[in-house]
């Protein structure tokens, strides 16, 4: 299992479910279980019903977001949390780089085993969610262009992905 945890400020951002259209080479027989499912040798035929596999075109429901055109335009400052294990329609944003002088540890990852505790005062949060602000704030706007600023909320808290 991986298991990844972060552990400060971050943005919590909300898409919207779109329609897209894909471009895709698989089997495109409606009746077969493998329609649509995307391979990789154009040429080659299905294995459960031989069709030919051929390119087409399939709908299927996409975020009205990308992170990675959002991380684009603000330089990869702020960096999407989870990679591919992120959830539909909620996309994390975490800095990039730790408060200086980095007080303690944001990152816990099971590959790094460490023992420590930290204390959490309303001070010591506030402290994180100022240097979050104030340093991101032109990343943060660009962050509200695209999914709306009714979108995007600053939170600090615990972040984690899993599978
Ligand atoms: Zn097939």
């Amino acid at each position: 299992m991986y298991a990844s945890y972060f552990l400060g400020p971050y943005l919590r951002c909300v898409s919207q479910p779109v329609r897209k259209d894909r471009t895709i080479l698989a089997c495109l027989n409606k009746e077969c279980d493998k329609y649509s499912q995307p391979r990789t040798i154009p040429g080659s035929f299905c294995n459960k019903c031989g069709s030919p596999i051929t390119e087409g075109t399939v709908q299927e429901e996409g975020s009205s977001v990308s992170p990675w055109d959002v991380t684009e335009d603000i330089n990869d400052a702020l960096c999407p949390y989870g990679g591919e294990f992120t959830r539909k329609f909620i996309d994390i944003y975490i800095a990039n780089q730790s408060p200086t002088p980095a007080p303690r540890e944001y990152h816990f990852d099971k590959y790094e085993p460490h023992a420590e505790d930290t204390e959490h005062t309303p001070e010591s949060i506030q402290k994180d969610l100022d240097w979050f602000t104030t340093g991101f704030a032109s990343q943060i706007d660009i962050v509200n262009g695209h999914y709306g600023s009714e979108n995007v909320k600053v939170c600090w808290g615990h972040v984690g992905a899993y599978s």
